[in-house]
């Protein structure tokens, strides 16, 4: 190990950033390797013409104290709060998110919600009397919530939105992405009165009631931006457009972290790595390749590619809220950033931040006139605007929007897991190398945590 350990940070998301704050906070060397123009991985935002667009609305919550408050001095004056104000589109109506029980009673009719209310009572009794463990996350999601509220709504949104059966997505996949319906645990406490205890896996908490998120007059982008800028007051580096090439060992080590910049190949030599790269290209990258096992197992962890249409509108406003969920549209969410404060020109127009999932090289990745007239009809469609308001529409896209769970994921992570902790200064993490989905403020905590264990290596 050299005299002053030096830490490389592979990508800039929020994650690698966080990890790179704790890290030249301290005074550690580190340089952190972006291939973006912008810092900020998915949580950023593209400046087109003189409007910000996210990839993505993406939104700070406080739930990490320590992280949020890091993030609110950092910010200062940027940082604009707004309370939480999203809708689910089901039926016809509009629901909050997360779905409230009062609003099922309010909005589904008496008779359906008695349906949906004695399939979950059947799914929790069943639970309790014969506890078993569910096969895929069609069997997870009708444990979860019961037969009908499964076959009505959860089953085809999660087709739409992934492209895949639920039977043949891995359970897992409802215990650490599918949001938790607040209704629903109102009526799993009313059974617990009843002696019926909630034995079935557990959803995400990925959103409260009423709570306050954070956001910027220039989107998504501030935060990562001003992150950076604390991580080089400190003296640490961070190169953007520098995309990692290669990663070699030696021994057993990595020993240096190859990137490329402005066409040219360079090199820099490492005591830590903390990879926050997709785990298959960290597998692909490295030198001299793992055994071929490794390398199989890298290829069955998929990802799910997004199109974000973001689209300058002639209107003052198109929606009531931040964003809405769409269960049956062209797209799953449309959120407009100008309710959260985003500035947008010239006066009198809104963005629309309109996400979809895609496939890459499909239609809607390539965003052709047919796509993009399918998203104008359903716009349209949902009184949101229509097609002649629309002035301009910027495409963005990631090729790694959301691990994809398939059944029998498992074992192919935990091998390659096992081949990154058999490289002792190499981690990988974050929600593209730890394949998970974390929200900003989690990811930013596994960056810390993985700033901590370098840390104790090189002390
Ligand atoms: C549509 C959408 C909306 C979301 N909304 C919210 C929200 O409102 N609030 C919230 O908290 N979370 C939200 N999230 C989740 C949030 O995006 C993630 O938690 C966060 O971005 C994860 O950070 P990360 O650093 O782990 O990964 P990423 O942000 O994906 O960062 C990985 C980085 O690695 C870089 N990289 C990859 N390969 C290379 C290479 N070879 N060389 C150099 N760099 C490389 C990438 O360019 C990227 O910058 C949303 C996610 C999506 C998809």
């Amino acid at each position: 190990m050299s005299s002053s350990p030096h830490v490389v940070i592979l990508g800039g998301g929020p994650c690698g950033l966080y990890a790179a704050r704790v890290l030249s906070r301290i005074g550690v060397a580190v340089t952190l390797l972006e291939k973006g123009v912008t810092p900020g991985g998915l949580a950023t935002s593209h400046k087109r013409g003189e409007n910000w667009y996210d990839l993505g609305c993406h939104m700070l919550h406080e739930f990490d104290k320590e992280i949020y408050e890091d993030i609110m001095e950092l910010m200062g004056a940027e940082s604009i709060p707004v309370p939480l104000d999203a809708k689910i589109r089901w039926a016809g109506s509009f629901y909050r998110y997360p779905l409230q029980f009062q609003d099922m009673i309010k909005g589904i009719p008496f008779f359906t919600l008695v349906f949906y209310t004695l399939g979950l009572f059947a799914a929790q009794l069943r639970q309790s009397l014969v506890p078993w463990t569910p096969k895929n996350a069609e069997e997870a999601l009708i444990q979860l919530y019961g037969g009908p509220l499964y076959k009505f709504f959860f089953k085809d949104f999660t087709h739409r939105y992934w492209g895949i059966h639920p039977r043949e997505l891995s359970a897992t996949f409802i215990t650490t992405k599918m949001p938790r319906l607040s209704a629903v645990d109102v009526i799993k406490k009313a059974l617990a009165k009843f002696g019926i205890k909630d034995k079935s896996i557990n959803a995400v908490d990925s959103a409260l009631h009423e709570e306050t998120l954070h956001y910027s007059r220039t989107g998504a982008e501030a935060m990562p931006r001003v992150l950076a800028k604390a991580i080089e007051e400190k003296g640490g580096k961070v190169i953007l457009e520098a995309e990692v090439s290669r990663i070699v060992t030696q021994e057993g080590r990595v020993t240096s972290v190859h990137y490329v910049k402005d066409g040219q190949e360079q090199e820099l030599k490492c005591d830590e790595c903390i990879s926050t790269i997709p785990l298959p290209w960290l597998v692909q990258k490295t030198e001299p390749a793992p055994v071929a096992e490794v390398q199989l197992a890298a290829k069955e962890l998929r990802f799910k590619p997004i199109a974000i249409y973001g689209l300058l509108v002639k209107k003052p406003k198109c929606i009531d809220g931040l964003y809405i969920y769409y269960r049956d549209r062209m797209f799953h969410r449309v959120g407009e950033p100008k309710n959260a404060g985003l500035i947008v020109k010239p006066e009198g127009h809104t963005v629309l931040i309109v996400e979809t999932t895609c496939e890459i090289g499909d239609e809607k990745w390539r965003g052709t006139e047919d796509a993009k007239d399918r998203i104008f009809v359903d716009l349209e469609l949902e009184n949101i605007c229509k097609k002649e308001d629309v002035v301009e529409v910027n495409l963005l896209h990631s090729e790694t929007g959301y691990p994809v769970f398939m059944l029998g994921f498992e074992p192919h992570f935990e091998k390659v897991m096992k081949w990154v902790k058999s490289l002792p200064n190499l981690q990988s993490t974050g929600r593209q190398g730890g394949f998970k989905y974390p929200n900003m403020h989690s990811a930013m905590r596994m960056g810390a945590t993985a700033a901590q264990a370098a840390l104790k290596r090189i002390q």
